[in-house]
């Protein structure tokens, strides 16, 4: 599942290409429907035909194409892929949304799921709607997560993935980050000091920015970034039976918090 390193990565792939500055042509859809909101919605997007893309921004798992008029919101949900066609390249397997723009530029959803999400909004703040603060934003401190989190009695892990809260923290950068300063993913909140929080916070920030450098620098034969498993050297926790703790050398054990796998060791976090 694209993760937030995932999708910087392929923003900057994007700027990379050229987007930022074409015009939408001509948009063809799949000949199935989609819904028009929740997983899996394309909506809007005759809405975007003769605008110009002035900058594309991220916040959390979400991209915003700026538009000279609106935003096209972009959301990769579980297996969506958005890449760049060749000039002669037939569009891919499970496409759902083919974008022309000026200067015979293509851009593709291929997407088999279908649980990716393309809508048409009225401005950023629309489009990012519903979540807190980015985990990379540079004016984003460790003092202001500490105070969103603050007395909260929930499980710390759940939290993490709240993505009102702080944007863009996913299931397996949670793990990594709690591993890193040893706290249990079932600590309550409220019984984590405010400094640890603040820890917390910035071992937050080294596993997505080495994750996104690890992504950067193993893009696929095209320049592509590929989604990468959970299994390759970006992670320090290997998320699969029989796994150690890289500190303690003893196995990893699982836990399901709030529908969601953890793993982590339970001889160094607490
Ligand atoms: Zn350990």
């Amino acid at each position: 599942m694209p993760e937030l390193p995932e999708v910087e990565s392929l923003r900057r792939y994007l700027i990379r290409e050229g987007l930022v500055g074409r015009t939408f042509e001509q948009i063809d859809l799949e000949d199935k429907p989609s819904p028009k909101s929740g997983t899996g919605a394309i909506s809007g997007t005759k809405n975007t035909v003769g605008r110009q893309v002035r900058s594309l921004e991220r916040r959390g798992k979400q991209i915003a194409a700026v538009l000279d008029k609106g935003v096209l919101g972009f959301h990769m949900g579980m297996t969506g892929q958005i890449h760049v066609l060749e000039p002669d390249e037939p569009a891919p397997r499970f496409t759902r949304a083919l974008f022309t723009m000026s200067g015979g530029f293509r851009l593709v959803l291929a997407d088999p799921r279908r649980w990716a999400k393309i809508q048409h909004f009225e401005s950023p703040d629309h489009a990012f709607a519903g979540l807190g603060p980015d985990a990379l934003d540079p004016k984003f401190t460790s003092e202001q997560f500490a105070c969103l989190l603050d007395g909260r009695k929930a499980q710390i892990k759940p939290l993490l993935l709240n993505q009102a809260i702080i944007a863009g923290v996913g299931n397996i950068y949670a793990d990594e980050a709690l591993h890193r300063v040893e706290i249990s993913p079932a600590k309550r909140t409220n019984e984590i000091a405010s400094e640890k929080l603040g820890t917390l916070f910035l071992a937050i920030r080294v596993s997505l920015e080495h994750a996104l450098e690890f992504i950067l620098n193993h893009p696929d034969d095209r320049g592509r970034p590929y989604i990468v498993d959970a299994y390759d050297a970006r992670m320090q926790l290997h998320r699969k039976a029989g796994s150690f703790c890289p500190r303690c050398e003893i196995p990893l054990v699982t836990m399901k918090l709030g529908g969601r796998t953890a793993y982590y060791c339970a001889s160094c976090q607490k």
